[in-house]
């Protein structure tokens, strides 16, 4: 028996159009049916077959209109399926109306089949392009909502989304902003390592520079010497010379140990030049002293000797500023430097003031070089005030202010041109000269102390940024690790787990549960609702459970019944309807016939000779008899018809829509079946004639069943009469005449 089908809000396809077509497909079909259990005429049939092709028809055009606007891919199959459907509705109708021995099933089997069709539609094609529709429809909505917030950041990472675990999106989240930090960190520690490495290279431009004073100094010293020895024409200063000569080897000696030592290579390298330049100049220094022993030079030429080989070490700071170490640091030595060429300057004053005071000239600029030095000294000292920084301007203070500087050595020139000797206005000359020289010499020392100080310094908070750096990198990856950790324990493996469940839950499982309570988050929303389904399933289960529990007794219960009527309708002993029902039947039929104009007829049958049966086989054995004839009737006739026991060995058939001469035909072929039986009980082959009498209800002739049934058995007797194993058929026409 077919179920009814009805509308459930599970069949949306989230398109109210489509889902109000499948309602009114549903509804449609649902009029087939009752017209199908009501018998309606043809032409309401007519009216909802062809409703339904119609809307079937509208349905699928609407339908294929939307696919084909969101350019769906199985559009064509869909087509096809759709068109199939079409053909096949005429075919159903025509079906509906075809004649056939069993009309009802065959209305049925249509009806089964709509449904079904409808739900596989619905359930299984349509549902399967929904997430088409949404999609295009959520992608359409982000196209008419311009002023929405970012649409194309949201459909694009919607988009990513589709194509990244969540995994991966933790790992990406917390990855990322890793790598821009360690990025930022690696840049600031190679300018930082940079940095470090420049202060290694000025420390040794340092100590270098350091040197070339030492040295330079010296060389002034012997310059100011050798030009007194020339000057008073070799009489003077012979001792204090050659124990100046001895101090500037020691120095040139031990700046050049120090130019080899392994920590300058790389200095060395890019000093090369330089290094070669010191060389010739040692060369040269000791081919000078020769000439000087041989008192084979002038004082003209020992001055210039002298200042070439002095400017020749100092070039050396000329060349570090070329050196890449940092505009601070350049600076600095550049303000050194100066002062080292102030103190040069200051030199060769005193060098070209040894012969001024041998000649007794009165005024100092009367010596156009000394006037052209004094103004180079002022001009290295502004030098020294643009690239000195605080310390060393205070450091330096009023040796470095030219115009003190200028009064005061025009003084002390005056003063000493006051000594009528000239040696003696020569020894005073070197001797307030060497020790201002001396006293300039205390504050480069003094410079290059403190720029290795601020040096030292620097390089410690260099290292400590770095060592920082480092450490707050640390804790950040950390800190990041925690946090992957945190997700991964947080988001993924709940989800993971929650996967787990809901597809265990798919297959009927409801045992997984979550033991902790659920967090305070989404993650736990989630947890606590499918912690609530679960019980809802389980609920469900449970009820299912009881019900079909209460179905089984009902449908014990009602099984009992059927048995128990079954038993009341029917004959113990073989199974056919009894006498009594027999009555009611055919009471029945009769009144069928009266309605309906269908003609009936009844066959009454009864064996022959039977109690020879039971005297020569036994009670036992007559009763298999009866079975077995009663089961050969049944078997003959057709499932409209009902076989009756209504005495020992006598039985009717009722046969409802048959004419009198067709169940007269039927009546012989039974008989000559029965004839034919060949029965075995008991080892003892048996065989049977039953005698029958036929007739057909005539509402006119008959007043009541009886009187029907009585018209048969008459013929029956007629049968017996005339030698049984006969069918006697007595048209009640021929009987009345
Ligand atoms: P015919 O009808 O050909 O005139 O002869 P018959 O011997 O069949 O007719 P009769 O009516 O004289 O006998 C019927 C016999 O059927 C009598 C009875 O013993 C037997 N009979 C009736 N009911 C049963 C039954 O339920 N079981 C058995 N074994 N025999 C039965
Ligand atoms: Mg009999
Ligand atoms: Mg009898």
């Amino acid at each position: 028996m077919e179920a009814l089908l009805i509308w459930d809000d599970g069949m949306s396809v989230g398109v109210e159009s489509l889902d109000n077509d499948h309602k009114q497909l549903i509804k449609i079909l649902s009029q087939l049916m009752s017209a199908k259990n009501e018998n309606s005429e043809w032409h309401i049939v007519e009216g909802i077959f062809q409703k339904l092709e119609h809307y079937c028809l509208s349905h699928f055009a609407r339908e294929e209109a939307l696919l084909a606007k969101i350019n769906y891919q199985q559009l064509a199959e869909h087509k096809v399926s759709h068109q199939r459907f079409i053909n096949k509705i005429p075919q159903l109708k025509k079906q509906w109306y075809a004649d056939s021995s069993e009309p009802e099933v065959v209305k049925e089997k249509i009806v089964i089949f709509l449904q079904q069709w409808l739900l596989k539609h619905i359930l299984e094609e349509d549902l399967d392009y929904v997430p088409a529709i949404n999609c295009f429809q959520e992608f359409r909505r982000y196209k008419t909502r311009k002023k929405a917030k970012n649409p194309w950041l949201r459909f694009c990472s919607v988009k990513l989304s589709q194509h990244l675990t969540l995994s991966k999106r933790v790992i990406i989240t917390t990855l990322l902003p890793s790598i821009a930090v360690f990025a930022l960190c690696f840049f600031i520690l190679k300018d930082n390592y940079q940095r470090y490495h420049n202060i290694t290279k000025v420390v040794a431009l340092n100590s270098m520079i350091e040197q070339v004073n030492g040295i330079t100094h010296s060389l002034q010293a012997e310059r100011g010497l050798s030009s007194g020895y020339t000057s008073s024409n070799y009489q003077n200063f012979s001792q204090q010379l050659s124990n100046r000569q001895e101090s500037t080897d020691a120095k040139i000696h031990y700046f050049l140990w120090l130019l080899d030592q392994p920590v300058n290579r790389e200095l060395k390298q890019s000093l090369q030049a330089y290094i070669v330049k010191v060389q010739s100049t040692v060369d040269n220094l000791a081919r000078h002293r020769m000439h000087l022993d041989q008192k084979l030079i002038s004082f003209d030429d020992t001055y210039f000797a002298y200042t070439k080989l002095i400017e020749q070490l100092l070039s050396v700071s000329d060349h570090l500023v070329h050196i890449e170490i940092g505009p601070n640091y350049i600076n600095d030595i550049s303000a050194i430097n100066s002062i080292l060429r102030y103190k040069e300057f200051m030199g060769q004053i005193r060098a070209m003031g040894m012969k001024m005071v041998e000649s007794n000239q009165q005024d100092i600029y009367a010596n156009k070089e000394i006037s052209i030095l004094i103004g180079k000294q002022l001009n290295t000292l502004r030098i020294f005030k643009n690239a000195s920084n605080e310390t060393q301007a205070s450091l330096c203070e009023m040796y470095c202010d030219g115009a003190a500087q200028r009064q005061q050595l025009e003084f002390t020139y005056a003063k000493v041109m006051q000594h009528t000797d000239k040696e003696v206005r020569a020894q005073r000359w070197f001797k307030v000269m060497s020790s201002k020289i001396d006293m300039i010499n205390t504050v480069v020392e003094g410079l290059v102390v403190e720029f290795n100080d601020e040096i030292y310094r620097e390089s410690q908070n260099l290292k400590m940024e770095g060592y920082l750096i480092i450490f707050f990198l640390s804790l950040f990856l950390l800190v990041i690790i925690f946090f992957a950790l945190v997700l991964n324990y947080s988001i993924i493996s709940p989800v993971r787990k929650l996967t787990y469940a809901l597809n265990e839950m798919s297959v009927g499982q409801h045992n997984i549960h979550f033991n902790h309570r659920a967090t305070n988050d989404e993650i736990g929303s989630m947890q606590l609702a499918y912690e609530k389904l679960r019980r809802k399933l389980l609920q469900g289960d449970i009820y299912k459970a009881t019900v079909s529990q209460q179905q089984e007794e009902i449908q014990y219960r009602k099984s009992q019944q059927d048995h128990f009527q079954h038993l009341a309708l029917t004959d113990a002993l073989t199974g056919a309807v009894n006498r009594h029902y027999f009555n009611e039947v055919l009471e029945q039929e009769i009144g069928n016939v009266n309605t309906h104009g269908k003609p009936l007829s009844i066959m009454v049958l009864d064996i022959d000779n039977f109690k020879s049966i039971n005297d020569n086989y036994g009670h036992n054995v007559g009763d298999e008899v009866l079975i077995r004839f009663y089961q050969a009737c049944d078997d003959a006739v057709r499932s409209s018809d009902v076989v009756a026991r209504i005495g020992g060995e006598e039985f009717v058939i009722v046969m409802p829509n048959t004419e009198l001469n067709n169940a007269g035909r039927f009546a012989e072929r039974l008989r000559e079946n029965i004839a034919g039986l060949e029965i075995f009980i008991a080892e003892q082959h048996i065989s049977i004639t039953v005698s029958i009498g036929v007739s057909q209800w005539h509402g006119d002739y008959f007043t009541s069943a009886e009187s029907f049934v009585d018209h048969a058995d008459k013929s029956l007797y007629q049968a017996k009469k005339t030698g049984r194993n006969k069918v006697v058929v007595t048209p009640v026409a021929q009987e009345s005449h």
